[in-house]
């Protein structure tokens, strides 16, 4: 078939098939990240030939995949991850979607599966989190989780491009991360084990880059870490934190101005959606008040460096889940790299400006086009 004859998505072609035994709603308090799901799911299949079929929402369900499924030889697989949010109206809201559908296609078309209409998918994104409102409890700090996934489904263990696909989006009613306020987290600056590199792919969001990660982790874990911050490279450039793009402000050596730095795009980080806005809203409110925004490599030498001098003045990562999380510490070649908190403090001041900022427009109690009514 030429592409001239591949259907596009098309969100009005949505079916809804409502569940007939509704799940008991878990009281907030109990709610645990990725734990307990909604009602249903958001389906739509894709086949080379024909393009993308009718959208479906069904009761939350089992999928059922022959074996010999490309996702489960040579991992064609991709995901999201993203929140809708209740605001003081009892409105559902998401949060920049279309930063995370564009993200999304950028992963897909990386992997060989197919890309989508981003407007259509934020369509049925929304349809779809308006039929689980009940799930999302309407407190500061709640939220639900959405997942969309893409797996390549042709049943072949031929190495090639997926003849079909399978969209599907899932939601998880979260509660707030930090519940009684911030803990900041200790790290382990990880350089034995390598989590993105020039030319590779972690800048995508590919189930592939999240497995090989888990075992440095259980071994930070071990020695007492939170985290691990991956380093790349001989100059042992700092890049991401366990699942989170990193922050630091420093204080320039010789002008004293203040600056928050994070790494920048060059294909080995991944372009979180928090990042962008807490670069934006430190362009919007930090500049005014002298500060220098920087995406810049930083190494972790010039981190110690800045410690040892009084200069380092915050660390904390950022990402959907947390929002941003404040650190303590770093471990770095057998010494601790302190972050700024003094001892009983638990978040520096960027950080705690930075959640208020975000939450506020998360929420919607600052209007803003970051937010998006469904
Ligand atoms: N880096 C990695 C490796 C991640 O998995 C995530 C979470 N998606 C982030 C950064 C933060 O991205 P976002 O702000 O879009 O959640």
């Amino acid at each position: 078939a030429s592409t001239a004859q591949l259907q596009e998505l098309d969100a009005s072609k949505l079916t809804v098939t409502k569940t007939t035994t509704p799940r008991e709603l878990v009281p907030p308090s109990e709610l645990v990240f990725g734990r307990t799901f909604t009602d249903h799911m958001l389906s739509i299949e894709w086949t080379a030939s024909e393009g993308w079929h009718a959208p479906r929402i069904t009761p939350y369900q089992n999928l059922s995949l022959d074996p010999a499924s490309c996702v489960f030889h040579y991992a064609f697989e991709c995901f999201e991850g993203m929140k809708a949010y209740k605001d003081s109206k009892g409105q559902v809201r998401l949060f920049r979607p279309d930063k995370n559908m564009e993200r999304m296609n950028k992963s897909t078309s990386r992997i060989a599966l197919p890309t989508f209409d981003r407007a259509s998918m934020i369509d049925l994104l929304s349809k779809f989190a308006a039929l689980e409102e009940r799930f999302i409890p309407s407190a500061k700090g709640y939220s639900l989780y959405l997942r969309p996934t893409m797996i390549g489904t042709q049943r072949t263990l031929g190495v090639g491009p997926p003849g079909s696909a399978l969209l599907y989006v899932i939601a998880s009613p979260v509660g707030p991360y930090y519940p009684t306020g911030f803990k900041a987290v200790s790290l382990e600056a990880t350089d034995y084990a390598v989590r993105a590199w020039p030319g590779g792919v972690g800048d995508k969001k590919l189930g592939a880059n999240y497995a090989p990660c888990i075992v440095p982790q259980m071994e930070a874990a071990k020695r007492g870490f939170h985290q691990n911050l991956w380093l790349f490279g001989e100059e042992e450039y700092v890049t991401e934190v366990g699942t989170m793009n990193m922050f630091v402000a420093l204080k320039n050596k010789e002008t004293g101005q203040k600056e928050l730095v994070t790494a920048p795009l060059d294909g080995t980080i991944l372009e979180g959606v928090t990042r962008d806005s807490v670069l934006s809203l430190a362009r919007e409110k930090l500049i005014p008040q002298g500060w220098k925004i920087s995406e810049r490599k930083y190494t972790m030498p010039e981190l110690a460096e800045a410690a040892s001098e009084g200069r380092l003045l915050e660390a904390f990562g950022s990402g959907t889940a947390a929002v941003v999380s404040p650190v303590r510490n770093i471990s770095y070649k057998g010494q601790l790299v302190e972050c700024g908190l003094k001892p009983g403090e638990e978040a520096g001041e960027i950080a705690t400006s930075m959640l208020r900022w975000i939450e506020s427009r998360q929420y919607g109690d600052e209007e803003h086009d970051w937010s998006y009514v469904v």
